[in-house]
């Protein structure tokens, strides 16, 4: 690692030791070149990454939001509530695997996708259509939010030809 005072390319660890119960190695540096000591914190990254929308903007990652697609898509499914709690601690676990700062917002809805598929396929096939034209998972919820409108008011549709004839 460089010196932060004077720019020198290598230090030398001269300690090394666990800090904060484990989490972190707190490390004491010298540079050879100015003998000043510093100290550095290597602590796994764990935060998850923005999510960058189709238009560019960035948002925080959701978790909530996340179980809100998944919940929307299998709502009336008969899907354990656990199951889906797990897919969406897979599908987190998966981001955070990737390392990287910044996802796009498509990249978790194909991550839903493939949730939706192992989950149940009914819904599965009934989103894959809709999956196509959504940014992420705000826009998803809406349009089955949507769709569902539409699907009682077709059956509501049908219930009164049934009575009219
Ligand atoms: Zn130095």
């Amino acid at each position: 690692m460089r010196c932060p005072f004077c720019a020198h390319d290598d230090t030398r660890v001269v300690d090394s030791r666990l800090s904060d119960e484990g989490s972190s190695v707190r490390r004491r540096r010298e540079c050879p070149a100015c003998g000043q000591r510093f100290t550095t914190f290597e602590r796994a990254e764990l935060s998850l990454p923005a999510v960058v929308k189709a238009d560019g903007r960035r948002e925080p990652f959701s978790e909530e939001k996340l179980l809100r697609g998944l919940f929307r898509a299998l709502s009336k499914r008969p899907v354990a509530t656990n199951l889906v709690h797990a897919a969406a601690r897979n599908i987190q676990r998966r981001i955070r695997e990737r390392g990287e700062r910044e996802i796009p917002a498509r990249l978790i809805g194909e991550l839903v996708m493939e949730a939706l598929r192992d989950l149940d396929p009914v819904a599965y096939v009934r989103f894959a259509s809709v999956y196509r034209r959504f940014e992420d998972v705000d826009a998803f919820s809406a349009e089955v939010a949507r769709m569902k409108q539409g699907e009682e008011g077709a059956q509501a549709a049908n219930a009164q030809d049934r009575d009219q004839d």
